[in-house]
């Protein structure tokens, strides 16, 4: 018997309400399996949490989470009681950087049964692999003078060793797809980091003979993925490049209540950790309608991760003939609730095994 240990954080806003769903299919699909076992650790870390302890999560927690196979993540972020800077940093992001996960991985799919808001979309399928550790989103940094002199100053950091393990993870990950790698530049604004951005992924792409590559600009490649989204492979961007793509590639998809992500932990030291693209969504709370489908993708993603790829493939051919069935939040025109969306979910893959 396999037996994989996930911790798991449920968040804030609808992370409490898919968080539960995810976990159904999860069980479900283990016993499909037959020779798999989850076990869960429950993790209270909120806004709420924080309102009591004055910190999103204890500190030496962490060590608890280290001994996990994964962590299992909903939406983090309330900003009626706590500032979204301070909830996101105090948890995911310290999590991120404690644990090393310095890649964050992020599909965008045409699925059957949803209407894309683009008009005529040929059939698309890519991934972005974001650089997740360092680039536009550094603490150095901050404010001079004032007044009408008031200036701001914020750095960006790259480094050879983050570039190149990003690109190699792109050029590994395109090997089993479609062979093509595309790199997020913009050498011809960005004088100093993106010039080297470019050198590192011409340096990457000679130790990949079979891969094609290409460099596109930030601001053409934002157009493309409106315009031909079916032309890309995989794209290795950096962290705020990354970050804009994938919010594309949701928006393209239907909606961001479907978006999966991981962030990957690649020395072996620490857990990666799973969470879906979407926030918390304050507007929705409560009603019941919050797509699941994000959260369990995302739960796809964890299982590809323990190389169970066959049951992943399983649950995401079930989702996307509940999609076909009609079966949708609203969010993506339908009527169905969160229970609905997962019940149906359920009842396919009990009915396929
Ligand atoms: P964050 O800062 O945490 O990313 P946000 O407010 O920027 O939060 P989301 O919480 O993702 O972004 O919400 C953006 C919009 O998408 C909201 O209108 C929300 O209702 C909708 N949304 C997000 N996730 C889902 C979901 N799972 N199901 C349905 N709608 C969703
Ligand atoms: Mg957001």
């Amino acid at each position: 018997m396999k037996q994989w240990e996930i911790s798991v954080i449920p968040g804030d806003g609808i992370g409490k309400e898919v968080m539960p769903e995810a976990i159904k299919v999860l069980d479900v699909l283990a016993d499909i399996h037959g020779g798999l076992n989850f076990t869960y650790k429950e993790y209270p870390w909120s806004c709420e949490y924080y309102l009591e302890h004055g910190v999103m999560m204890p500190k030496d927690e962490l060590k608890q989470l280290e001994q996990s196979d994964a962590v299992f993540l909903g939406a983090v972020g309330n900003p009626k009681l706590v500032a979204d800077h301070v909830s996101l940093w105090g948890l995911l992001v310290n999590i991120r950087r404690e644990f090393e996960q310095v890649i964050n991985v992020r599909p965008a799919k045409q699925m059957k049964g949803i209407v894309s808001p683009l008009a005529n979309p040929r059939e698309f399928d890519f991934t972005v692999v974001r650089e997740n550790s360092e680039g536009e989103y550094s603490e150095i940094g901050g404010r001079i003078h004032s007044g009408e002199d008031e200036m701001a100053i914020q750095n960006a950091v790259f480094t050879r060793k983050g570039i190149t393990r990003a690109m190699d993870y792109a050029f590994e990950l395109a090997k089993t797809r479609k062979g093509h790698v595309t790199s997020a530049t913009k050498s011809n604004g960005i004088v100093h980091s993106m010039p080297f951005w470019d050198e590192v992924f011409q340096d990457v792409s000679r130790k990949y003979d079979n891969i094609e590559t290409q460099s596109i600009h930030i601001d053409a490649l934002s157009a493309f993925f409106v315009s031909k989204p079916h032309t890309f492979d995989v794209i290795v961007a950096s962290n705020l490049f990354g970050d804009i793509l994938t919010d594309i590639g949701a928006s393209i998809m239907g909606s961001i209540g479907i978006a999966p992500a991981a962030n990957i932990n690649l020395n072996g030291k620490f857990p990666s950790m799973f969470e879906p693209v979407h926030g918390s969504a304050p507007d929705i709370v409560g009603k019941g309608i919050a797509n699941p489908i994000g959260q369990i993708w995302t739960g796809k993603m964890m299982l590809d991760h323990f190389g169970e790829q066959e049951l992943g493939t399983l649950l995401l051919d079930t989702i996307e003939e509940v999609l076909q069935d009609g079966i949708k939040t609203p969010d993506i025109g339908g009527t169905a609730s969160t229970i609905e969306v997962t019940e149906h979910i359920i009842n396919k893959l009990k009915a396929r095994s």
